[in-house]
């Protein structure tokens, strides 16, 4: 199963695709995670897209499409992905059609989070990471036990420099702009599976392993 998780910054496709990716053991492929692990590492790749990242523009279409590429190519990915956070432009859109041809592949299903401005606004302001293991935690919904530390490698939680709030609204016109052409796109294609991401978190699982399945 080829899936694919689109939405706007803060929608909480990360959180579900890692449900979906444990539940069909599938990996899920953050590209945004894949970028963060190279900046903390120094790596060249990581020098080059610093600046981008942190003033929550996009990386070019290139680059993105050769890293996915790469990624997909992966012997773990062979009989399913989850991709979260690509694509994001339509022109990547369009290279991921290719580069899946070229494997002999498509994608099964395009789940689009659907969830409004204000509240992506209010959500990303209380989002927290933790350094160490990537989780995400909500100040309001989804605290961690000990103030501000991660439950699991009990290390003081951040905020991604791209979770300022002058870099949240950049992203947001960002998805409007470049990112909302792709849903149209695999709309088109009727790929394209819509859950209301302002839901409870059982609920929205529920929902996502249903239409995966095929049972929506
Ligand atoms: P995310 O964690 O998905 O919100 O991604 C964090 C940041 O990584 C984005 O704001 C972009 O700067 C960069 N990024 C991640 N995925 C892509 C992509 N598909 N195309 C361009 N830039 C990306």
């Amino acid at each position: 199963m080829n899936i694919i998780f689109v939405g706007p910054p803060g929608a909480g496709k990360g959180t579900q695709a890692q449900i979906v990716s444990k539940t069909f053991k599938i990996p899920h492929i953050s590209t945004g995670d894949m970028l963060r692990t190279e900046m903390d590492s120094g790596s060249k790749l990581g020098n080059q897209v610093k600046d981008i990242v942190t003033l929550g523009k996009l990386v070019n279409d290139d680059l993105m499409n050769q890293i996915v590429k790469e990624r997909l190519s992966k012997s773990d990915a062979v009989s399913g992905f989850i991709l979260d956070g690509f694509p994001r432009t339509l022109n990547q859109a369009k290279s991921l059609d290719e580069i899946l041809k070229s494997m002999g592949k498509q994608i099964d299903r395009v789940i689009y989070v659907d969830v409004p401005e204000r509240v992506i606004v209010e959500r990303l302001s209380a989002r927290r990471m933790c350094p160490k293991c990537g989780r995400n935690y909500n100040m309001i919904t989804d605290p961690p036990k000990a103030d501000e530390m991660c439950d699991d490698c009990h290390v003081h939680l951040i905020t991604r420099d791209d979770d300022k709030p002058e870099t949240v609204k950049k992203r947001y016109e960002i998805y409007r702009e470049l990112t909302s052409p792709v849903i149209a796109y695999y709309r088109q294609k009727n790929v394209l599976f819509t859950i209301d991401g302002t839901m409870k978190m059982k609920d929205i699982e529920k929902h996502l392993i249903e239409m995966i399945k095929g049972r929506k």
